[in-house]
């Protein structure tokens, strides 16, 4: 919301100084879209603030929800006619994450995602970052749907780190007591590797968790499949990771997408332990191995029996690792597959 708006009218409406956070309040903490739903002011100001401010910054053109129920996507035109995607996850029961976008489309042009394909269209702005967070809120409100919201996860489309400042932003009012009033450690931020944001975001976001894109151990895999390591490489990563570690004694997340023929082999296992060994304090970090989902026909999901196996293999190396499940990919709503359209229709 344009919080600067809200406050000019306020003051040209002779409101008292406290209006301004009682209204915030029940927007940021509440979820609530709608100025006719804040009880607490009177409906001559309500009427004007609607006249005036839209509190979202999109509209909601769609929400699909997914056969089991455990992930609702939200498809957002943003003022320009430019849209994202948003979904909210059920990970475990009565516990709900929302993972968010930061960019429309991607310029890191990995070749097993959806957003990549698409380039970047523009960098989100705080505000079309922090709505989203708050559209889930209200969603959860408004719909009766039971459980806690506990973690936001900036892992929708776009590369956080190519965004930071607005990103940054957004995590400030959104871990804003007065505001968003969600906990540090419920926010996870994921980056392909972009080295100069981990620094940044070592030094400026101590409480944040990190997740780490990985997916390949060696330099001319990674060249291949993710070309952000032409840039930053495995071993200036691994030194910007040595360097957050240092600075913050914090769990890191390693992303792994397992994908048949190219990266799950036992030497492959073999790599990634020794890659994540060489960055120390193993542990601290914790492998996800991830169920590829189908964006074309260039790769294919390594079986059940193998992610099993790699699971195993990188545990008995000293590396914690986690399989983790894949939710919402019927509505096209998993890692990866945020196009910016529904495919579903
Ligand atoms: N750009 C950031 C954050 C968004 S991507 C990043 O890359 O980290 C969210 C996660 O989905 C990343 O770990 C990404 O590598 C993964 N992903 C991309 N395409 C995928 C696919 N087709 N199947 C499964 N995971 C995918
Ligand atoms: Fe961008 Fe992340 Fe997709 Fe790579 S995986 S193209 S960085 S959104």
């Amino acid at each position: 919301m344009n919080d600067k708006k809200l406050k000019d009218l306020l003051k040209e409406q002779k409101q008292p100084d406290f209006r301004l956070e009682q209204i915030t309040k029940d927007i940021y903490q509440k979820g609530i879209f709608d100025f006719d739903e804040i009880t607490t002011i009177s409906k001559d100001l309500r009427k004007i603030l609607n006249e005036e401010l839209s509190i979202l910054p999109f509209v909601i053109k769609e929400v699909v929800i997914s056969s089991d129920g455990r992930a609702i996507k939200a498809l957002f035109e943003l003022e320009d006619g430019n849209v994202v995607e948003s979904v909210l996850i059920s990970p475990k029961p009565e516990t709900w994450s929302a993972c968010i976008s930061s960019q429309v489309g991607c310029a890191m042009s990995c070749e097993f995602c959806a957003t990549g394909k698409l380039g970047l269209g523009r960098d989100l702005t705080t505000d079309e970052i922090v709505s989203q967070a708050i559209f889930w809120r209200g969603y959860l409100r408004e719909n009766n749907i039971v459980g806690t919201y506990a973690n936001i996860v900036y892992m929708g489309m776009g590369e956080p780190f190519m965004n930071w400042d607005n990103v940054k932003a957004s995590i400030d009012i959104l871990t804003n007591e007065k505001l968003g009033n969600f906990p540090n450690r419920g926010i996870s931020v994921s980056t392909s590797g972009v080295v100069s944001g981990i620094k940044k975001f070592a030094d400026e976001c101590g409480q944040i968790n990190l997740a780490i894109s990985l997916h390949f151990a060696t330099d001319e895999k990674r060249d291949k499949y993710m070309p952000v390591n032409k840039a930053y490489n495995l071993e200036a990563l691994s030194e910007s990771l040595r360097y957050y570690l240092a600075k913050n004694n914090r769990r890191l997340f390693i992303e792994y997408i397992m994908l048949e023929g190219v990266n799950d082999s036992d030497e492959d296992a073999r790599l990634l332990v020794s890659y994540l060994k060489s960055i120390g304090k193993k542990q601290l970090v914790i492998v996800n191995l991830i169920k590829y989902n189908s964006v074309d026909d260039s790769f294919k999901p390594s079986s059940k029996k193998t992610v099993m196996h790699f699971k195993e293999l990188i545990k008995s190396g000293g590396v914690p690792c986690t399989i983790r499940k894949s939710i919402g990919d019927d509505i096209h709503g998993a890692c990866g597959q945020l196009v910016g359209k529904d495919k579903c229709k």
